[in-house]
């Protein structure tokens, strides 16, 4: 399908098949590359996935523009992100805020888009599969070998035992990335420990005062548009940052159908250091936890 740009055909085997997964497998095959992608969910978990969305700013949308017709996907599936309203939590009153105005945009060459998680995949994945990207879906990695030039390939080696030969590997498994543990373990503990030994208390709670947790989530788009007190943050598409005494939430429209709302915590509410893409059980949050944070919603 594309013409091979590379001295040397290279079989590549991605470890990851999300977005950046499915990118450089993408860019790789149209240099004429083969490759493998190699991922350890079954490809529901992606095709329809509810749960998650990327806001893409400018610089990104001019790379993903490379690719046919994502632009047309951005703006027939995504929504624009106009700027960020800022109100504080507790009076309801604008303080600030943020215009991604016309001529900020021309300048930086794109604009800002708000992109449900599935079209974007869907899209990648279709050009992907074109031209003839190889797939292994519920493939969990388990550990990686890195060959030795002239005697051995890298082998890739799955929780069930099953074996992969390719070329190079390349790790697009997302930030707890076995890979990357495999290829650098030395360097990571290294970073883990100055990490915890440098940051004093006071340069910590400069990054992020009293903030444990964070949690997303989004409510169907038509019901805050029925809302009658909810109904006027569906007439713009600025993202909206409420901010209390220790206590955020960020929300905006998301694409045709979404509303997606992030509520950040100042205490550890879910016990859990991750999410992953098959983290679909509804979880309850109660008013009287929302309360607890000390903040009281509020209809303006
Ligand atoms: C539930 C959720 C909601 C999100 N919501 C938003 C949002 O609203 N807005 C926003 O801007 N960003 C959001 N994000 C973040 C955004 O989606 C990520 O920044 C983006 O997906 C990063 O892409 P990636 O391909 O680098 O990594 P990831 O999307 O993390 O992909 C890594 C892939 O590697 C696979 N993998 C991991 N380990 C292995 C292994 N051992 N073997 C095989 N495969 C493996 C994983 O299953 C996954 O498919 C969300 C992320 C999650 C998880």
């Amino acid at each position: 399908m594309f013409p091979s740009y590379a001295d040397h055909i290279l079989h590549f085997g991605i470890v990851g098949g999300s977005i950046s997964g499915l990118s450089a497998a993408y860019w790789l095959r149209r240099a004429g590359h083969i490759v493998t992608i190699i991922e350890k969910h079954p490809i529901q978990v992606f095709q329809d996935q509810k749960y998650g969305g990327l806001r893409i700013p400018p610089n990104i949308t001019r790379l993903f523009k490379k690719i046919d017709g994502m632009e047309d996907t951005f703006q027939k599936k995504g929504s624009l992100n106009e700027g960020t309203l800022f109100y504080q939590e507790e009076t309801g009153e604008v303080v600030g805020r943020t215009l991604f105005e016309e001529e900020l945009m021309a300048d930086l060459g794109s604009k800002y888009y708000r992109v449900p998680y599935s079209d974007l995949w869907n899209h990648l994945y279709e050009f992907c599969k074109a031209c003839d990207v190889r797939f292994k879906f519920d493939f969990q990695v388990a550990r990686a070998t890195f060959g030795n030039p002239g005697k051995e390939v890298p082998k890739i080696t799955s929780t069930a035992g099953e074996e992969f030969h390719c070329d190079v590997i390349i790790g697009a498994d997302g930030h707890n990335s076995t890979i990357r543990e495999m290829i650098l373990p030395d360097l990571l503990h290294d970073e883990d420990s100055s990490d915890s030994d440098e940051l004093d208390e006071s340069s910590k709670a400069a990054h992020f005062p009293n903030i444990e947790e964070w949690v997303t989530f989004s409510i169907p788009l038509d019901k805050v548009k029925n809302d009658s007190d909810l109904n006027f943050l569906t007439q713009h598409y600025f993202g909206v940052m409420w901010m209390g005494d220790g206590v955020a939430h960020f929300s905006g429209i998301e694409g045709n159908d979404q509303y997606v709302i992030n509520v950040f915590y100042p205490f550890r509410r879910f016990g859990s250091d991750d999410m992953d893409w098959d983290s679909t059980e509804p979880i309850p949050v109660s008013a009287e936890e929302i309360e607890g944070t000390e903040c009281v919603p509020l209809c303006v």
